[in-house]
């Protein structure tokens, strides 16, 4: 198959681009940059399967010749990110939905859709079901990200229902690992960064809101079974084991063997307090399971953010 994967130079859509190239695939990557970096396509120079096409999907999207599959991985998505580029992420939730399900129908191609727990918003349902209309404030900082990624499920499943594209929506849950930036501003990189340089780590309000942590590997799996799958309802992928960020921050204190203070700061407008995915449909109908527990995870991720950091650290 030739598969369009947009958001290609970030986090999820470089492993996905790997995923797809390992299993046979060609795949054409897209991307504009606004948070993703080349250097996570780097190791595909030369890889004849492999195409990239610098371009910000919001804008109509020219891709010649068979397209048979795309997953729209496009979209800042880290808080921080999101903060900083509010309109850009509203428009790549709705336009550049709008855009890649044109594509997709007019390639006659699969399509998946990267959607997210943040859905769910701050949760008054714990864990949360797929079935969960969630507690999401509209108008708050984070309702960017949150109404974009609504608007977009509702985009595909029009699409699905009106023009019968085959369409698959995951809902991510927090998910690390191998090729996050050091400053994405997330948990997990914020604190083995933080641990590896020496720095304070800095947990937000008291620490203890929760985060169930799933490793990329796992991830990727979850999705590339779905994307093979007839599920075209929301579908969660993530870890269930749920975590404060105290038991992280102790957690990576210990695996890193530093002996760093922890530093609490202002907890972000609308932080969920809880968040922890039920991933009773993902086990029923994808047999898929996480494999990776936080410890093994955080060993791999450690050791890549002691080759890209600075000076080695
Ligand atoms: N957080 C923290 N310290 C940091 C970064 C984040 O305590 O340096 C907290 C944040 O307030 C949230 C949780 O960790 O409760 C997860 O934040 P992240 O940005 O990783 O993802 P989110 O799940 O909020 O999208």
């Amino acid at each position: 198959m030739r598969i369009l994967i947009t958001g290609a130079a970030g986090f999820l859509g470089s492993h996905l681009v790997d995923r797809f190239l390992a299993e046979g695939h060609r795949v054409i990557g897209m991307d504009n940059f606004i948070t993703g970096s080349r250097d996570n396509l780097a190791h595909l120079a030369g890889n004849a399967r492999f195409e990239f096409i610098e371009h910000n999907v919001s804008n109509y999207i020219f891709v010649d010749g068979p397209v048979d599959g795309v997953l729209h991985f496009a979209s800042p998505a880290s808080p921080v990110d999101y903060l900083r580029h509010p309109i850009p992420t509203l428009k790549v939730g709705s336009l550049g939905t709008h855009n890649t399900l044109g594509l997709a129908k007019a390639k006659g191609a699969r399509f998946l859709l990267a959607s997210t727990s943040e859905v769910y918003g701050d949760p008054q349902v714990h864990p949360q079901p797929e079935s969960y209309w969630g507690h999401v404030n509209p108008v708050g900082p984070r309702g960017v990200y949150d109404e974009a990624k609504r608007f977009a499920e509702a985009m595909t499943m029009a699409y699905h229902r009106y023009h019968g594209v085959p369409t698959r929506i995951v809902r991510i849950f927090n998910t690390y690992g191998p090729r996050m930036r050091a400053h994405d501003g997330r948990v997990v990189s914020n604190f083995v960064v933080q641990a590896l340089s020496g720095e304070p780590l800095t947990v937000y309000g008291e620490g203890n809101q929760t985060r169930s942590f799933c490793f990329v590997s796992d991830l990727v799996d979850g999705i590339f079974r779905l994307f093979h799958s007839d599920r075209v309802d929301p579908t969660n992928i993530g870890n269930p084991t749920e975590f404060t960020m105290l038991e992280l921050a102790n957690l990576v204190q210990e695996m890193v063997g530093s002996h760093v203070a922890i530093r609490h700061e202002p907890l972000p407008v609308d932080d969920p307090k809880v968040r922890k995915p039920d991933i009773g449909v993902a086990q029923a109908v994808l047999g898929w399971n996480p494999t990776v527990d936080l410890r093994a995870g955080l060993v791999r991720t450690i050791e890549y953010f002691r080759g890209a950091l600075p000076q080695g650290r």
